[in-house]
């Protein structure tokens, strides 16, 4: 027999039209240049979205095609998340923090035809527009100065459109709408294109109460950009829900959100570690008696915070929850849409107490409804999941890039029974709790054992006096490799001496062998184009 269900198409139109005939009282306030801040309803979402895409269809885009954005976080470029697939076109959100080189061989690699850009980013566009001809150049005037003449004006575009007679290009659902570039830490960056029907399902799975348990009461701020895994797809349940969204805009900077955080309070936010960490050091020395900034900041109790992108300190979990604000771990990548695993509270764990639950938060969590998960050891075969045999995690599932955009499939990034190959080493226990050691290409061999990096730098950060520790291999003649301790230490602090750290280390569990060989104390540790450590800066300073 048949199914009586309808073939109906997953279509991100179909929330488009939702927020719009739903939600179009509710609020999106946007961050501008000058830090004032903008109002739009959903209502105005919609009609100016719906005029983006009539305005790409009248630009000739063609289905398939790519419109690029460089932008900050803010209204329009939500607009582009939903007008550009709604035209029929895939939008390819370009990293605005790589070098200008880079980004004009992204935009060429995927031959993007039309770029939605920040007039306030015009300058970078124009130190890579003669490595890639884009057709069109469509600029926001995100600082409200005018256009200037020789590109089209994002506004003007919008205005001339009437939205009621807009059209959605027809599709089917494994049509794609969005891509985004890894960040190439190993090679040339590779992109990854989503479909109507991943995006959908991540969407879903992604909102679930254990996850982001996004409600129409929340108010998100999304301090991940928009470029990295497309804001970890939180606009397109933002948007599914109709929730309050404040965009932070071009300002980043833990007093610009602490600011911000005080205005428009938020009850969901979202980042990657080194942000919340910065956050936490401003909030608590303006508790000082005396900082300039006393008094001047409320943190947003009862929020909810999802961390991801890499390992969230147990440290900065227990510095949050002093406040009220409960960190949720997540783990995933570009090429896993990117939610893959969530680390929430289990019905096994109820009655357990804060140290198990601190434990638990710092771990990367159990894999997502609909994603399979597996660690694969060196020999080629499953790792138990006992909590302590390691091995490389490798995912499935559909909302999981099975390749990348014109590049032939290798069996580097994908195993031969069609598994993605994470280059991430875990561990994982009897309950599906993941626990990243590290990544493959950050592991510390000595002696013939693995020292995990994350665990050591997690460790050093919980000492009082440690703001950041990134830990890096260097060469050792009789043990292979040795561990470095690259550290910052809390701002008006003394740098610890050697035998305090190492002290810590032990009463944390670690044997005298993997002890760090040295400490480097630096002024910061160097992030990546996501804001992540960049420890490839750190192996480049140093070497031995
Ligand atoms: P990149 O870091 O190269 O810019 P992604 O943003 O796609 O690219 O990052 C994916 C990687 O980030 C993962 O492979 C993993 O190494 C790291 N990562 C993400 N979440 C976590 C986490 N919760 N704990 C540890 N590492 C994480």
């Amino acid at each position: 027999m048949h199914s009586t269900m309808m073939e109906t198409p997953l279509s991100l139109n179909h929330l488009l039209e939702r927020a719009g005939r739903l939600f179009a009282g509710n609020e999106i306030v946007s961050r501008l240049p000058d830090k004032s801040l903008k109002r739009h309803s959903y209502g105005e979402f919609y009609r100016r979205t719906r005029s983006l895409g009539a305005a790409l269809k009248r630009l000739g885009l063609a289905k398939g095609e790519r419109v690029a954005t460089l932008c900050w976080n803010h209204h329009a470029h939500l607009e582009c998340y939903f007008g550009i697939p709604a035209a029929g076109g895939v939008m390819h959100t370009l990293n605005l923090r790589l070098a200008a080189e880079e980004i004009g061989w992204i935009a060429g690699h995927a031959k993007d035809r039309i770029l939605v850009v920040d007039d306030v980013l015009l300058p970078l566009y124009r130190q890579f527009a003669h490595l890639h001809a884009f057709e069109k150049v469509l600029v926001y005037p995100f600082s409200g100065q005018p256009v200037p003449a020789e590109f089209e004006d994002y506004e003007k575009l919008l205005a001339a459109e009437d939205p009621d007679r807009f059209e959605y290009a027809p599709h089917g659902e494994d049509d794609p709408i969005a891509m985004c570039y890894t960040s190439g830490t190993t090679g040339r960056p590779k992109g990854v294109a989503y479909s109507h029907r991943s995006t959908i399902l991540h969407t879903l799975v992604a909102s679930l109460a254990d996850f982001w348990g996004l409600r129409g009461t929340d108010v998100v701020l999304p301090v991940t950009p928009m470029f990295h895994a497309n804001c970890w797809g939180m606009p397109y349940g933002a948007v599914m829900m109709g929730v309050k969204m404040v965009f932070p805009g071009p300002h980043l900077h833990p007093e610009d959100l602490l600011d911000l955080m005080k205005q428009e309070p938020p009850t969901l936010a979202l980042g990657v570690p080194t942000i919340w960490m910065s956050l936490i050091q401003a909030y608590e020395a303006a508790q000082a008696p005396g900082s300039p900034n006393h008094g001047r900041w409320v943190l947003p109790r009862g929020m909810r915070s999802l961390v991801g992108g890499a390992a969230v300190p147990e440290s900065l979990i227990r510095a949050f929850d002093k406040h009220g604000i409960w960190i949720l771990q997540g783990w995933g990548m570009t090429e896993t849409s990117p939610l893959a695993t969530v680390s929430y509270p289990r019905a096994e764990l109820a009655g357990a107490g804060d140290d198990e639950r601190y434990r638990r938060a710092a771990m990367a969590g159990v894999p997502a409804p609909l994603v399979e998960l597996r660690l694969r050891g060196d020999s080629g075969v499953d790792q138990p999941w006992d909590g302590h045999s390691v091995g490389e995690i490798q995912v499935r599932g559909p909302f999981i890039t099975g390749s990348y955009h014109e590049v032939p499939v290798s069996g580097e990034k994908f195993t031969a029974d069609g598994w993605l190959r994470t280059g991430d080493v875990a561990t994982m226990d009897a309950l599906g709790f993941v626990r990243i050691t590290d990544r493959t290409k950050d592991l510390i061999k000595s002696g013939g054992e693995w020292i995990s990096s994350v665990d050591l730098e997690n460790a050093i950060m919980a000492h009082p006096a440690i703001a950041e520790a990134a830990v890096i291999a260097i060469p050792d003649e009789k043990w292979s490799e040795r561990p470095l301790a690259c550290v910052v230490a809390k701002p008006g602090q003394e740098a610890p001496a050697r035998e305090s750290l190492d002290k810590h280390l032990l009463a944390h569990g670690f044997a005298k062998w993997q002890l760090p060989e040295r400490y480097e104390w630096i002024a910061a540790v160097p992030r990546t184009s996501t804001g992540k450590f960049w420890k490839m800066k750190l192996r480049e300073q140093f070497p031995k």
